[in-house]
């Protein structure tokens, strides 16, 4: 057990040198784990280390919507509080039979869990929790960096099994949220959600507008005081908005350009280019 130790406390110190947003658990020190593990297959060797790797993170006790002082993160260091890892064990336990169900088109290998810093509307600064696609993980911790340092705000970032996997419960609190696989809103085709391929940010502020039989119809219901777009207020969305210059520059789509029915929470990009 020694070697494994050995070995997982030197890839734990690595993963800090990597860069806040990089400190993903890829197994590049593997090799420096000897005889231990020798009977664990590739994939089983990674889960080991992705979990021991979250673990040595976690050790922090941060939870997700915490709020944290400026000296407690400048003690704990950025690079333990911005951090993706694949779906550990605890982390599936969260989701499976909620965000996660049967037929999920994603598999678990192709998700991350990523654990970020935000400023809420009180401008504490929190812990936020997301899940996405492993195609988007990368550019998500980079725009979150940027959004924290830029003290944009965002009132809740917390995983959408929070709510029960119910997406009216999580926008209608103002949750922003990344994985979960569901159809859009009112409809019956799968969404971009069910990839971990699209975000909804302050989704209250944001929503979603439809026109089912001519009716307008307002997602979440309790956000029809910010259907005028016209209007300004904070938390707004727009095209000055630095939520859309910086998603957009990653090559998301906004919703909230789309003609018909805007949704202007939401951003996606494709994760099979
Ligand atoms: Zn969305």
């Amino acid at each position: 057990m020694g070697g494994l130790l050995f070995g997982c406390i030197l890839l734990a110190g690595c993963s800090y040198d990597f860069g806040a947003w990089s400190a993903e658990s890829e197994p590049k020190a593997v090799i420096r784990i000897q005889s231990e593990t020798d009977g664990l297959s590739e994939q089983e060797m990674k889960d080991l280390i992705a979990s021991m790797v979250a673990e040595s993170e976690g050790r922090t006790e941060v939870e997700p919507g915490d709020v944290l002082s400026e000296e407690e993160i400048e003690e704990i260091g950025l690079g333990r509080l911005f951090y993706q890892s694949r779906i550990t064990d605890s982390i599936f336990e969260r989701i499976d039979g909620k965000s996660y169900k049967e037929g999920c088109p994603v598999s678990r290998d192709d998700l991350r869990y990523l654990r970020i810093l935000h400023y809420d509307f009180d401008h504490n600064i929190r812990a936020g929790e997301l899940i996405c696609h492993k195609a988007l993980s990368d550019d998500m911790m980079d725009i979150f960096l940027k959004l924290y340092e830029a003290e944009y705000p965002i009132e809740k970032v917390l995983l959408v099994d929070e709510y029960g996997a119910d997406d009216d419960l999580s926008s209608s609190d103002n949750n922003t949220s990344c994985f979960n696989y569901r159809n859009v809103s009112g409809g019956s085709r799968l969404s971009m959600h069910a990839y971990g391929a699209a975000i909804d940010i302050n989704p209250l502020y944001n929503p979603y507008l439809t026109w089912p039989g001519g009716q307008l119809n307002c997602a979440p219901a309790n956000g029809t005081d910010y259907i005028d777009r016209s209007r300004d207020f904070l938390y707004k969305i727009d095209e000055e908005d630095l939520c859309y210059q910086l998603f957009t520059e990653a090559g998301f789509s906004w919703g909230g350009s789309w003609q018909s029915n805007p949704d202007y929470m939401h951003f996606s990009r494709s994760v099979w280019d």
